[in-house]
């Protein structure tokens, strides 16, 4: 196959960057730029697709709404109509106003203009337990998406309120699990393994499930009903290992690409590594190879990481000699080979910071953060491998008009968009955290 020439656009470096995403997005809906975006409803400008309240759009806007699926009722329009300074304006004197009574977290792929309001910038695990920091809060609003307010819910205390300010932010890979077919999926199992909770002559039980945090509190659940445990991207090895001390065998959701990128690194065989397609019988594979698995890759991704190319790769290289790419390991295991580093957005993050000497980075992950570390570190030339502006499309539905509307709710006494998880739900979910917490390499 021919690979397809790519002229990237790096950020220059003697001009101060724009951190922020969408004004680069709302530009090319002017038609003020050649550049494109991955999304025609994200250059349709934000109020003209939030305007059809409900779920996605966005990486998942093809795929069925999951059922119990949040949706978001319209903004009002004093909101609507606010322009970005009145906006970040209200949200200045709400928190003012607040004070301790409120923390706002935001997580790396959110948009600049939220950020800027955001007590805490962090990956999904690292905002949780900044919400621990803050006890007396009653309100930890949660710029992220839906797993991230979940998640924050089952670590905070139970009187405060976790806000998610739009609805339709979702996640299309945790989505990609669904619990119904997750527990479909473990009665076949135990159809091919037999006992799935006796350990055998080694003390080992046929699976032990592993769920990335990118998934709802519900498939928590279901791992830490099940003896499993839920990983990050920072820690997946460390959880894999712990697996293998448990469990013949793993079966890992939703993100094939970290599952198989974390066990091909630890020695795993691409062959006992089958995807487990919830649409077939037995996931698609034949009784043998489940026999054979080490671990069962759920057949999800990231829409956003999928994209990122090895053609891109070779592209920077030839454009930028000397540049270091580092991609995060939710890409497709080709990409993560071809790169010079793999890592979570900390890693990339302090892989950069760490740097020394004036170098050329070409990251593969959500181009917020991209932008954002290209602002904060002047020194080095940083770009997004991807040269078509595509953030993560469900977290960018939080608009700071939204973040506007939940803490002025707020002010007046109410609280609005909070997540909860039910207390049948919570406490198995917490256990497969408190074992993740617990796994040290
Ligand atoms: S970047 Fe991918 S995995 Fe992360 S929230 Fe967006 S869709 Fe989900």
């Amino acid at each position: 196959m021919t690979a397809t020439p790519l002229t990237l656009q790096p950020r220059a470096v003697d001009h101060p960057v724009d951190p922020s995403v969408d004004h680069e997005i709302q530009a090319i809906v002017a038609g003020e730029t050649t550049t494109a975006t991955c999304n025609t409803d994200l250059a349709a400008g934000p109020w003209t697709f939030d305007s059809r309240p409900g779920y996605g759009p966005g990486s998942s806007m093809g795929d069925v709404i999951p059922t119990g699926a949040p949706r978001q009722g319209q903004l009002p329009a004093e909101y609507r109509e606010a322009d970005e300074a009145e906006l970040a304006a209200r949200i200045v004197a709400a928190k003012a106003t607040l004070g301790e009574r409120v923390v706002v977290l935001g997580h790396f792929y959110q948009r600049e203009e939220v950020v800027v309001h955001a007590d805490y910038v962090g990956d999904s695990f690292q905002l949780a337990n900044a919400a621990l920091e803050h006890p007396d809060a009653e309100a930890i609003v949660f710029c992220g998406v839906h797993f991230m307010a979940e998640t924050a819910d089952l670590l905070s205390r139970p009187e405060q309120a976790v806000i998610l300010p739009n609805l339709a932010a979702g996640c299309s890979m945790a989505d990609m699990a669904d619990i119904d077919q997750v527990e479909d999926c473990w009665e076949q199992l135990a159809d091919v393994y037999g006992d799935m909770e006796t350990p055998d002559a080694d003390g080992l039980v046929p699976v032990i499930p592993v769920t990335y945090m990118n998934s709802s509190a519900a498939i928590k659940g279901f791992v830490g009903r099940h003896g499993g445990i839920v990983c990050t991207s920072s820690n997946a090895r460390t959880v894999l290992e712990w697996a293998f001390a448990r469990g013949r065998r793993v079966l890992f959701f939703p993100d094939q690409h970290l599952g198989r990128n974390t066990a091909k690194a630890m020695g795993v065989p691409l062959e006992q590594m089958p995807m487990w397609n919830p649409r077939k019988a037995f996931g698609g594979s034949t009784e043998a190879e489940l026999a054979d698995a080490r671990v069962i890759l759920w057949h999800g991704f990231c829409s956003v990481h999928r994209r990122f190319t090895v053609d891109q790769i070779a592209a920077a290289r030839a454009e930028h000699s000397g540049v270091r790419v580092i991609v995060h390991p939710e890409c497709p295991m080709d990409v993560v080979d071809a790169a010079d580093e793999a890592g979570s957005t900390d890693y990339i993050r302090k892989a950069i910071a760490a740097a020394t000497e004036p170098t050329t980075f070409a990251i593969g992950t959500e181009i917020n953060l991209v932008q954002r570390l290209a602002a904060q570190f002047p020194q080095h030339e940083i770009f997004c491998l991807d040269p078509v502006v595509c953030p993560c499309s469900t977290m960018y539905r939080i608009h700071p008009g939204y973040l506007a509307w939940v803490l002025e709710g707020l002010v007046a006494g109410e609280v609005r968009n909070r997540i909860t998880v039910t207390a049948d739900v919570a406490v198995p979910a917490r256990v497969a955290l408190e074992r993740m917490l617990a796994a040290k390499p």
